[in-house]
């Protein structure tokens, strides 16, 4: 458990977190993993107002690829499911 204190107006939201994985497009089995090495000493010009292209290689039949993000990565999901818990009357109630 995360040990936390809420302060005033603040609210916690449950989140899930999920590593994701870009599927290589060559074989459909390795997943792409970002080469940082690879990266920094590409030699591309950086076009205005897109992204820098980030190289990956396959795990499994090592091609290459670029993508204008780096994987594997995390994601935070909001989970809607999720009710929210019963506030415990611990805390002293504020009167109003
Ligand atoms: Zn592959």
């Amino acid at each position: 458990m995360i040990n936390y204190q809420l302060k005033e107006n603040e609210v916690a939201i449950p989140l899930q977190a999920f590593g994701i994985q870009y599927v290589c497009p060559y074989c459909k089995k390795g997943y792409m993993i970002a080469n940082e090495k690879k990266t920094m000493n590409q030699k591309i010009a950086l076009i205005p107002g897109r992204p820098p292209m980030i190289i990956h290689d396959c795990e499994n039949c090592k091609k290459e690829l670029q993508l204008p993000v780096a994987y594997p990565k995390i994601e935070w999901m909001e989970m809607k499911a999720a009710e929210p818990e019963n506030t415990t009357s611990e805390d002293k109630s504020e009167g109003e």
